[in-house]
């Protein structure tokens, strides 16, 4: 009953734009606030306090009462500017009730408002008259057709009519006796469609166990139950409710079932869009963290590259200025010294020479580059024999391996191997990687190179017993300017030669792949296809 009262005072409260309201009783023993409505937070406290204070002062007259609706203490304490209060008229000995109404608004309760929700008060009234001060007495509720009746009264019609939700009454079999026009039209149905129904024929396909259990405990037990329900509208749309719902006993055995469902679809609704919201939000944070970390990785890399440029500036100036250094020293001396001997100025002439080679191989390494990379190289295609270029190569690197007393060993096939590619491309790349191995390799080291012929291409292996590339390079290898970090050792170099080795060897659709051990040696294998009409 309780319930009820909550409801009933929760619409008065609506209807007469109030924020909280509550509905006191107040006897000799005992008083309080038997139902309460919006904010009931501090006023809530506030009020029982009063009420304390008026009960043990035994002052507790009806005059003491009304003073709480100047409400100078409670009510303004906690900012309602108007308030209203009615005495509820009981028929029961020493027992009243009081309805409180408290808003915001300067002149809420005028006297237009009042007309608008007075008579619901006088229903209310009604209601509490049946009221005995804790229960209702036995056989009181009378269900009667379509109307609910207490006691011979039409009281809890005009609850019916207000009420925002969907009421009904069911027999003790589940069929529906009566609903309110509200909670019909929720469901798109005039009353009269839906009375005589079975409420189990409006739950959804998948609900309806839940739904037959939660009606089972209701005719078992005497306590209100409440539950979730999907109901289908008369076009089979979802709406779910949460339903309250309580046995009533009749006359005799029998028994009615009286529930309110409260609407609660936009709820749910709401709830899986926050969290479907939710997840895009974790989705939406994960893809940020991913191009946070993206462009901390291309920041890096940028720095990386801005540093391997500095360091390439610095390289290259010591490699162009050494030889020139010797050119300009050489040619001098020989300038200065009319008299030199001539074996000695053709020794001086040929370091010239020399150097003036070295500067032309750097500058034109560093034109292929430049080429390769703007798309501006062409491979010229022939046939040719592999090992025959191959033989070359080493023919041409004698010199530099006799000097460190390297042993050369040769395991190459003694037919020849045709492919089809541009012949100088890939002898400067084969050049490119001897002339890796005998620079890294120390004096009498050993380099092995073998070749064999596959089906379809060619593999050619240099080995070297030299001073190996740390495993961490090994990645970067392939990367332009890239050069192994070696402290105290002064190998010349501009780390373009393996960045023209990789892009040639692509051009011809080949593979490339460097395996070495620090101090042990490194192996370099070169894969090119052989020419398919051959
Ligand atoms: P560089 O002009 O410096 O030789 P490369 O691109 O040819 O440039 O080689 C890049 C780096 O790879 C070299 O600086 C060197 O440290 C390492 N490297 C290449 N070949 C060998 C090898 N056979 N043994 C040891 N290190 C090698």
């Amino acid at each position: 009953m309780v319930k009820i009262f909550k409801n009933i005072l929760e619409i008065i409260g609506k209807m007469s734009n109030s924020a909280a309201g509550f509905l006191l009783i107040i006897n000799s023993g005992e008083s309080g606030i038997l139902a309460s409505y919006g904010e009931s937070g501090k006023i809530f406290v506030d009020i029982k306090k009063y009420l304390n204070k008026l009960q043990k002062s035994g002052n507790f007259s009806k005059e003491e009462l009304y003073k709480i609706t100047s409400f100078n203490k409670p009510a303004k304490k906690n900012l309602y500017n108007s308030s209203f209060i009615k005495e509820l008229q009981s028929e029961k000995q020493g027992t009243c009730y009081y309805i409180i109404l408290c808003s915001q608004g300067k002149d809420n309760f005028n006297e237009a408002n009042f007309a608008q929700f007075n008579p619901l008060i006088d229903s209310f009234c009604n209601i509490i008259k049946e009221y005995d001060g804790s229960t209702l007495k036995s056989g009181q509720d009378n269900i009667q057709g379509n109307s609910i009746y207490l006691n011979g009264n039409r009281i809890l019609q005009s609850f019916y009519e207000a009420s925002e939700d969907l009421v009904f009454i069911l027999d003790k079999d589940g069929y529906i006796k009566s609903v309110n026009e509200y909670g019909a039209a929720c469901l798109y149905y005039d009353t009269a469609e839906i009375e005589g129904k079975h409420l189990i024929e409006l739950v959804a396909q998948k609900n309806k166990l839940v739904f037959a259990e939660s009606f089972q405990k209701i005719i078992d037990d005497d306590k209100l139950i409440t539950f979730e329900a999907i109901l289908l509208n008369k076009f089979g749309n979802e709406i779910i409710f949460q339903i309250n719902c309580k046995r009533l006993k009749d006359e005799g055995d029998e028994f009615k079932v009286i529930g309110v469902g409260k609407n609660i679809t936009l709820l749910r609704n709401y709830e899986e869009k926050i969290s479907e919201l939710n997840v895009r939000l974790i989705e939406a944070n994960r893809l940020i963290s991913i191009e946070k970390q993206r462009s901390q990785r291309q920041k890096t890399i940028l720095v990386e590259l801005n540093r391997l440029k500095s360091e390439f500036v610095s390289n290259i100036s010591h490699e162009l200025r050494t030889p020139l250094a010797s050119i300009i020293g050489f040619s001098e001396t020989i300038s200065s010294d009319l008299n030199m001997p001539d074996n000695m100025r053709n020794e001086f002439n040929e370091i010239i020479l020399n150097e003036g080679k070295r500067l032309a191989k750097l500058i034109n390494e560093m034109l292929d580059i430049s080429r390769l990379e703007g798309g501006r190289i062409e491979l010229i295609e022939s046939d040719f024999d592999i090992i025959k270029l191959l033989e070359e190569v080493i023919e041409s690197n004698r010199k530099a391996l006799e000097t460190k007393e390297i042993i050369l060993t040769k395991e190459l096939p003694a037919e020849p191997v045709i492919i089809k590619g541009d012949k100088e491309k890939i002898s400067k790349v084969l050049n490119n990687i001897l002339n890796n191995s005998v620079k890294f390799t120390p004096l009498k080291g050993r380099i092995i190179i073998s070749a064999l012929g596959l089906y379809k291409e060619i593999e050619i292996t240099i080995s070297d017993t030299g001073i190996g590339i740390p495993e961490k390079d090994i990645p970067y290898i392939f990367q332009k300017f890239y050069r192994v970090s070696r402290p105290g050792t002064e190998i010349p170099g501009t780390g373009l030669g393996l960045v023209f080795v990789k892009q040639i060897v692509d051009l011809h659709k080949g593979f490339i792949s460097i395996q070495s051990e620090v101090n042990k040696g490194t192996t370099v294998i070169l894969k090119l296809p052989k020419d398919s009409k051959v």
